[in-house]
């Protein structure tokens, strides 16, 4: 799956063009012209495909990130890891022996890319040790923990950010500010779906103790993301159906979710999160037009276009950029400046508070107000 996964979000690398900039993405661009400033020291927790295959590449398109430190679960690839990476053997460190970290001043940044499960407990312990956290999506598998790791990242005077790589993604955020500033009018309804065909059924993402769900907590988080960051509103309530066409695969978690959020405008998003087929689009309907993304979220090649109604359409031509470069650097920009983060622990909170409450609209068949 890891595979089928890394092939689905890395497809058309390359494919974009470089144009003129939406609106978050000019405050990297202006940065780019000041010297560069200490670079902060990142500590990868968990060496799996994400870290291998994106965030350590990442670093070295960052201006203000190095590769500062590895926790991993295996000694022989940490060592392989350190020596490649250049990563000084004492701050290498072991599950076991991770909070010895609160020692190693190279370390600013723990970055956790575990199992959704362990997102918690090692985002406490990384506060503890008096480390800024930079934690995987989802930010955990119930709403208790994540107000756990909020008051511990607090109680450490920490900043604590969620891997919303999107909110750094040029198209992304054009598709924000179109709504946002009204281009083609309110937006009125709203389309989103995210999925990829899972394939290893060994693996740990259909293992809910580990998982904490199935499609929607993995990659429906992103329609779901899509929906709100659109509508730039909290949805009031949700209906939800899930389906599975393969239970011997989908023990106890969901293969597919169609869900409903209803906005307190009246704007209406209609998702869908599936592990059975790789679809990938956001879609808003505006008074005036319509625009939208396809494919959506994958790492490289995302396409976007905007459609005036009986008028034309015009592609959205944008940097293809490295999202995962995008989004450290934006939070050791925020931690060097003295600046909350833009997607914060109460923001991952808010998608595990409406995901609990799609999960409870599906089992229930009834509409859950949130
Ligand atoms: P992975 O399975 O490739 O890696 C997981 C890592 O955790 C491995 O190094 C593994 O050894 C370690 N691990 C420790 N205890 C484990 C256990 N009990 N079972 C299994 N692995 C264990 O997973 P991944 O794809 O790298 O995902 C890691 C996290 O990153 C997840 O939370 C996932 O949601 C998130 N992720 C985010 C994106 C994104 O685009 N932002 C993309 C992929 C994954």
């Amino acid at each position: 799956m890891p595979q089928s996964r890394r092939r689905f979000l890395g497809l058309a690398a390359g494919v974009g063009a470089a144009a003129t900039a939406p609106f978050l993405w000019r405050e990297r661009a202006l940065a780019s012209d000041e010297p560069t400033q200490r670079r902060l020291g990142f500590a990868l927790v968990g060496l799996g495909q994400l870290s291998e295959g994106q965030l350590a590449p990442a670093f070295r398109n960052t201006r203000y990130c190095r590769l500062a430190g590895l926790v991993s679960g295996h000694p022989d690839k940490a060592r392989q890891w350190a020596q490649k990476y250049g990563v000084p053997e004492k701050s290498v460190y072991g599950y076991d022996t991770f909070d010895r970290i609160q020692d190693d001043p190279s370390v600013d940044v723990v970055y956790v890319v575990l199992p959704n499960s362990m997102h918690a407990e090692f985002t406490i312990r990384a506060a503890r040790a008096g480390k800024h956290v930079l934690c995987e999506k989802p930010m955990a598998i119930t709403v208790k923990e994540c107000d756990e790791m909020i008051a511990a990242c607090r109680a450490a005077n920490r900043q604590l950010a969620i891997g919303y790589r999107l909110h750094f993604e040029p198209f992304n955020l054009e598709m924000a500010r179109l709504a946002h500033e009204k281009t083609l009018g309110e937006v009125k309804v709203i389309e989103a779906s995210a999925g990829f065909r899972i394939g290893d059924p060994a693996q740990w993402r259909l293992d809910k103790a580990l998982s904490g769900g199935g499609s929607l907590v993995d990659i429906g988080i992103y329609a779901l993301q899509a929906a709100r960051q659109i509508a730039g509103a909290e949805p009031v309530s949700v209906t939800a159906e899930a389906t599975v066409t393969e239970p011997a695969k989908f023990r106890g978690i969901d293969e597919s979710v169609l869900f409903d959020l209803k906005f307190p405008n009246g704007v209406v998003a209609s998702c869908l999160s599936t592990y059975a087929a790789n679809v990938t689009r956001h879609f808003a309907g505006a008074e005036r037009g319509s625009f939208e993304l396809s494919p959506g979220l994958y790492y490289h090649g995302i396409r976007g276009h905007v459609t005036e109604a009986n008028g034309p359409t015009r592609e959205m031509t944008f940097p293809d950029i490295d999202q995962f470069a995008a989004e450290m650097d934006a939070f050791a920009r925020c931690i060097l400046d003295g600046r909350p983060t833009s997607v914060p622990g109460e923001e991952g909170r808010r998608d595990v508070r409406i995901i609990a409450a799609i999960y409870e609209a599906a089992a229930s068949g009834r509409a859950v107000a949130l």
